[in-house]
């Protein structure tokens, strides 16, 4: 229920550039001048640890400067480099969430790092990424805690979540059953940690839980109307199951149909159980 995306059109370190260049006229010129090569170094630094919040340091020296930085992505003028760079970010083609997987297209940009906390990555493409507004509302400023110094995936670097990595199993009674949702088990033990910590905190669970129950009952007319029409159910499901795939297996849709497929009880119950009446 994770997208990886690729990676952000504009540099994140020629944004800095640009933008220090953009200030020279204003009243911030000298800040922005002398903070220019550290500044630089945050956003290297930034990309090298990709995006950890266990290894990007904050910056305490720029705190009292703090809303120059975040008036750069609540405010920026027309025509402005990171003005520029935002409305890019705002303007895509996704169908659905990259940080749950649910379908509609995010209509906010997340700071990976909270710009509360990182000011300075408030306008860095590597830190902002489309999002839904309920992931949005679930993940607030959080990024960890002492025990797990990360929560969430991040879209441009973990790249296993190009593959499915959140699966559910579906138990019985098949006519109204228990969806248990978890990490892919052929993940290493700490991404199966990581992401088990994102569905958590993201709230996901209890969205996924409505979602399946939804998706079953639709599945269940489904798959009388192929009955009907005599046509093969598993074969048809295939054809749901990789239709869904795409942009991401861990659309929410692939997610149930591989479920379905991958469960040999389930299937014989679609095949041939006595289903209840929902018309
Ligand atoms: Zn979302």
């Amino acid at each position: 229920m994770v997208m990886l995306l690729d990676a952000p059109a504009a540099c994140s370190l020629q944004m800095v550039d640009d933008v220090v260049a953009e200030r020279q006229g204003g009243k911030n010129a000298g800040f922005f001048a002398g903070i220019a090569q550290d500044w630089r170094d945050c956003v290297q630094a930034y990309i090298d640890a990709e995006g950890s919040p266990a290894a990007v340091p904050t910056w305490p020296d720029i705190a009292h400067k703090k809303n120059s930085f975040m008036n750069l992505y609540l405010s920026p003028m027309d025509g402005s480099v990171q003005g520029k760079m935002l409305a890019a970010m705002r303007d895509h083609d996704l169908s659905l969430c990259p940080a749950c997987g649910e379908a509609g297209a995010p209509n906010t940009l997340d700071h990976y790092l909270p710009k509360g906390q990182y000011p300075h990555f408030c306008v860095t493409p590597h830190n902002l990424f489309p999002m839904c507004d309920a992931c949005q509302t679930n993940k607030k400023e959080k990024t960890g805690d002492a025990a797990n110094p990360r929560f969430f995936l991040h879209p441009y670097f973990d790249v296993f979540a190009a593959n499915q990595v959140l699966e559910i199993t579906i138990d019985p009674p098949f006519e109204a059953p228990t969806f248990n949702l978890g990490a892919v088990s052929l993940l290493t033990a700490p991404q199966q940690a990581l992401v088990s910590r994102h569905v958590k905190e993201l709230g996901i669970v209890q969205r996924y839980a409505r979602f399946f129950r939804n998706q079953h009952q639709r599945l269940l007319r489904l798959v009388q109307n192929l009955r009907e029409a005599d046509l093969d159910v598993e074969t048809n499901l295939i054809l749901f199951r990789n239709n869904a795939a795409a942009p991401t297996r861990n659309a929410w849709e692939h997610v149930f149909y591989s479920a379905v497929l991958s469960n040999t009880d389930m299937l014989d119950y679609l095949k041939d159980g006595d289903f209840p009446d929902y018309r």
